[in-house]
């Protein structure tokens, strides 16, 4: 159980006032991006930037797995429910519209999509369904591929498969610094995947970029020490990988989760919303695990390129890029809201578009 004191602890106005104090103190002007929708809800709700000075800028990079997930792969999705197949999926994906529609637009035409919760409770309705083929449509970040792996390391039945859009974050950190059109001057690493990977994960950019990356839990105390530890290192003129977040992370991550990621899955380059293909960035099943994938069993067709945004939405790309915020666009807010999302930015919670219009708050980018 989670000792309720040590959550009012990193929740503190007190403590929260006395790192911010200590950040102006720094005198650091930077800008500093996120890569985890969490963290963005988290910066947002407490209103963490409007706490810090001027000229110190936090801003969301390409973290909400919904968000990223390229419509090639939502269409794949939506064609596998139109020929019949029962498509299961975590629930904010179920709304991302493709260029034929969403897989919710398709249950409301009668096909059977359905939400769940985990793998496992796609593996289940498989087994309840054996005349059916059943299709986990697997989105997410290092956090849930694990039980991925997990379902299908303990032999699901013959007529389940998985169509994969799982990806992992250092590349896209490391694509977006060797890209430079950010401005980035500090990451914040996000603890859950951290969890995963371990902070050993995160070596390889540290001895390529030499950039300020802290590792950070989401409660409003853990994204500030993450924030004022990124402007003393500017300050002091260093540039390394710290762990703000030792209570959850440790240097070599789970090494249960990562086994099974590599027992079952091998990387890939991939496309990314807003992106190009971005190298070794999406798991692919290695051969003995093959017969369970999708996109090899349906012979799917996914597009090879990349995307700017999606079908009617003109800015979720640069919003993934740290490039534009919500306000930017035009369609947020009036023609584009969370009751009828034109983008993927406006249907995950982990989304800015959602964010912000939920918590209201400005995304600052200069
Ligand atoms: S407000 Fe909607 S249309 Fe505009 S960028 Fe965000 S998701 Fe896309």
């Amino acid at each position: 159980m989670v000792d309720a004191s040590l959550h009012r602890m990193f929740r503190g106005r007190e403590l929260a006032g006395r790192i911010v104090d200590k950040i102006s103190e720094t005198e650091v002007q930077a800008t500093i991006m996120h890569v985890c929708g969490t963290h963005e809800q988290s910066i947002t709700r407490s209103g963490i930037r409007s706490l810090l000075p001027d000229g110190l800028e936090i801003v969301p990079g390409p973290g909400c797995p919904v968000c990223v997930t390229p419509t090639t792969e939502i269409d794949a999705a939506v064609e596998l429910a139109e020929n019949g197949t029962i498509v299961t999926v975590y629930g904010d994906m179920m709304r991302v519209p493709g260029t034929k529609g969403s897989l919710s637009q398709k249950k409301t035409e009668g096909r059977d999509c359905r939400i769940v919760y985990s793998p496992e409770n796609a593996v289940e309705i498989a087994r309840q369904n054996p005349d059916s083929e059943v299709v986990f449509f697997a989105i997410g970040l290092e956090t849930t591929a694990p039980m991925t792996a997990h379902v299908l390391l303990d032999s699901p039945p013959e007529n389940f498969s998985v169509l994969c859009s799982h990806r992992l974050t250092p590349p896209a950190v490391d694509f977006l610094l060797a890209l430079g059109e950010s401005r980035i001057s500090g990451l914040i690493e996000p603890g859950h995947v951290s969890t995963i990977i371990g902070e050993k994960a995160w070596v390889p950019l540290d001895e390529k970029y030499h950039a300020p990356q802290v590792i950070a839990g989401f409660e409003p105390v853990d994204i500030l020490l993450a924030v004022l530890m990124i402007c003393r290192q500017i300050k002091e003129g260093r540039g390394r990988l710290e762990n703000a977040y030792r209570r959850s992370v440790t240097f070599d991550g789970n090494l249960r989760a990562q086994a099974a990621l590599d027992e079952v899955f091998t990387v890939k380059d991939e496309v990314w919303r807003g992106f190009p293909v971005i190298p070794n960035s999406t798991y692919e099943f290695k051969d003995e695990y093959s017969d369970f994938d999708a996109v090899q069993r349906f012979d799917l067709k996914l597009a090879e390129s990349g995307e700017a945004c999606g079908v009617d939405c003109p800015l979720c790309g640069k919003i993934l890029r740290g490039l534009a915020k919500p306000q930017d666009c035009p369609k947020f807010k009036s023609l584009c809201t969370p009751q009828n999302p034109l983008g993927a930015c406006m249907v995950s919670n982990e989304g800015t578009c959602n964010i912000a219009y939920r918590y209201g708050g400005i995304v600052k980018i200069k």
